[in-house]
């Protein structure tokens, strides 16, 4: 199988694991290998979810080694990245500067899961209707998203947001001059839309994309919810026949 064919099916056949999973918090299971996860670290945000993904960790009862991805060799042994806010166009250019782009690509092309976060979305849509022209990106979600979306009484702001896969309890989050997603393909699972049904959040397979930072917001679930993702990946615990995780 090709990689093409690899991802494809990884995304088709992925299904979120929901918190509801019947494990309580920081409940070991007795097959928990250590998870390794990069945070692109070209500009922005990324030591908060550093901190957030050691929450999440601890919660969850699984070890981890975080580390700040600067060059390609830091790619290497990954389980799962998170690509963090920032300007989407500064955090492309870089990204090609220092000879990433193509090893992240292949990467999500394998099936690594991989989180994008405000400008991190950007870079994973596979459609920016303002894109800069020659923006470097990933293009690696079937969405269309809009840079700066939100009105300039709106740039920033917060509120409570319903995400049903974090379970009942709002997330409490941060829009910092982020974009929406305009649409979204079949394979797509939104996640997460504001009141007026503008989709902020989606998940395609091992790909995650919100247009907030919630590495701001001291609540971990959303990372615990990527490191579940991770998990599984990581364990293949993918049912071939049932597209759900075992
Ligand atoms: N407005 C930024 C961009 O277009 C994203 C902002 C953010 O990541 N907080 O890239």
């Amino acid at each position: 199988m090709d990689e093409k064919s690899l991802h494809n099916n990884v995304g088709a056949r992925l299904s979120a694991p929901a918190l509801g999973d019947g494990r309580s918090p920081g409940e070991k299971s007795t097959c928990n290998p250590k998870l390794h996860i990069g945070v692109l670290a070209l500009q922005g945000d990324f030591e908060a979810h550093l901190k957030a993904l050691s929450q999440a960790a601890s919660k969850l009862g699984v070890e981890i080694e975080t580390r700040a991805i600067k060059l390609p060799h830091n790619l290497e042994g990954l389980d799962g990245i998170i690509i963090p806010g920032g300007e989407s166009t500064t955090i492309g250019k870089l990204m090609v500067e220092y000879g990433l782009q193509e090893g992240l690509r292949q990467k999500i092309r394998a099936g690594l899961p991989v989180w994008g976060t405000c400008a991190g979305l950007i870079l994973l849509a596979k459609e920016t209707d303002n894109a800069l022209a020659g923006q470097p990106l990933l293009a690696s979600m079937d969405i269309c998203v809009r840079r700066n979306a939100f009105g300039s009484q709106r740039e920033s702001f917060e509120t409570d947001l319903s995400v049903p896969v974090l379970g009942e309890a709002p997330f409490h989050t941060f829009f910092i001059r982020g974009p929406a997603i305009e649409s979204a393909g079949p394979e797509v699972e939104v996640l997460a839309t504001l009141d007026d049904g503008t989709i902020v959040a989606v998940r395609e397979g091992p790909l995650i994309g919100t247009a907030f930072h919630p590495e701001v917001s001291g609540d971990p679930r959303f990372h615990y919810y990527f490191l579940r993702i991770v998990q599984s990946v990581k364990a293949g615990a993918m049912d071939d026949t049932t597209g759900t995780i075992r």
